[in-house]
């Protein structure tokens, strides 16, 4: 999978990066300074990672867990996400990744303990207030795509499980759910899958699991008793999207009863105007701007607003008829329009 592995001179004997460097027995590995040396400092474009990547190892400096923005999670709830790791191995082609950095290359940072540190001390700071704070795993990345090789998910479960009055989401479109399956259930640490219908994901989720993997895998979680909340987005409109979306919740459902769903999302496909550009060039006859597209009311590339309205109020309604809770639906990142909605 990796060409070269760079990992950093005081993480050169740590055993999380030898474990992890071994799995990767053909890639040449360079001893390196600092990762933010050589990472991001040359343009690499998007694409080539499917023909060379490369893989950074060592240490988040700075700030390691930041506040989510607006309408990130349930509302009412502070929401934060921790960062573990830059890039991802799939390649969604409206991915805001690849508008972010200058390179595809993944960076995986090995200081777990400081990150479980900090969000220690936030959810000290909550608790204070009589809040509970929701961290998210995997803003930069996907949470379980690789964690057959990292191993980090049982440092966060450790964490959590000390935590029950904060609560972990580790989002994914990957089936990878073993070291997940090896760990106890726990209420506060919920595993969410971002969903489309079966033709939308192989023609936008590139390299990613099939939506009949990603329900397999959910079905065997949810057997397991881990808590399960589903993401409807990006939703990519097409003229049979209300079928599409009825199908698609009739098999979710199939896979995980309605009231083991902890809460489900929904948003349109969105681009910030750096994506949008990126999107256009790599992905020139995507559908994904084959509909007329108009800068909205955050600044961001999306469809018009009573487009959108249509859109998420349609598969609203598809939820709410087939049993979901409404308090269970939320449309994320469209705060505005949820009001109209809800009026
Ligand atoms: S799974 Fe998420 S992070 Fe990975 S390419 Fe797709 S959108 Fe980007």
């Amino acid at each position: 999978m990796f060409d070269k592995i760079f990992v950093e001179k005081s993480y050169e004997t740590n055993a999380r990066a030898l474990s992890i460097i071994n799995r990767f027995p053909k890639a040449k590995v360079s001893v390196i300074d600092k990762i933010e040396d050589i990472f991001n400092r040359v343009k690499k474009p998007y694409l080539q990672k499917n023909e060379s990547l490369n893989l950074f190892l060592g240490e988040k400096k700075g700030q390691l867990v930041k506040e989510a923005p607006d309408a990130y999670g349930l509302s009412g709830e502070p929401h934060y996400y921790f960062i573990h790791a830059y890039n991802c191995i799939y390649e969604c082609n409206y991915c805001y990744l690849q508008g972010y950095f200058n390179s595809p290359d993944i960076v995986l940072f090995l200081n777990h303990r400081d990150i479980c540190n900090e969000i220690e001390s936030v959810t000290e700071e909550c608790s204070k207030k009589g809040l509970t704070p929701w961290f998210h795993a995997g803003e930069f990345s996907d949470s379980l795509a690789l964690t057959h090789i990292t191993g980090e998910l049982e440092i966060y479960h450790e964490l959590f499980s000390r935590l029950p009055e904060a609560k972990l989401e580790l989002r994914t479109k990957s089936a990878n759910i073993k070291a997940l399956l090896e760990l106890t259930p726990k209420k506060n640490i919920i595993t969410t899958f971002s969903l489309s219908p079966a033709d939308k994901i192989k023609k936008n989720d590139l390299q990613t699991p099939s939506l009949r993997a990603r329900l397999n895998a959910i079905r065997k979680l949810a057997d397991a008793g881990h808590p399960i909340g589903i993401h409807f987005d990006p939703v990519v409109y097409d003229e049979n999207f209300k079928e599409k979306y009825t199908q698609l919740v009739e098999e979710l459902f199939e896979s995980l009863p309605v009231d083991k769903l902890e809460y489900i999302s929904v948003g349109v496909v969105r681009f910030t105007k750096d994506v949008f550009h990126q999107v256009k060039k790599n992905y020139p006859s995507s559908e994904l701007l084959s509909s007329e597209l108009i800068k909205s009311f955050d600044g961001k590339i999306r469809y018009n607003r009573p487009m959108r309205l249509w859109i998420l109020s349609t598969i609203r309604e598809v939820l709410l008829n087939a049993n979901v809770d409404k308090e269970k639906i939320y449309l994320c990142m469209e705060e505005d329009d949820e009001l109209v909605i809800d009026s």
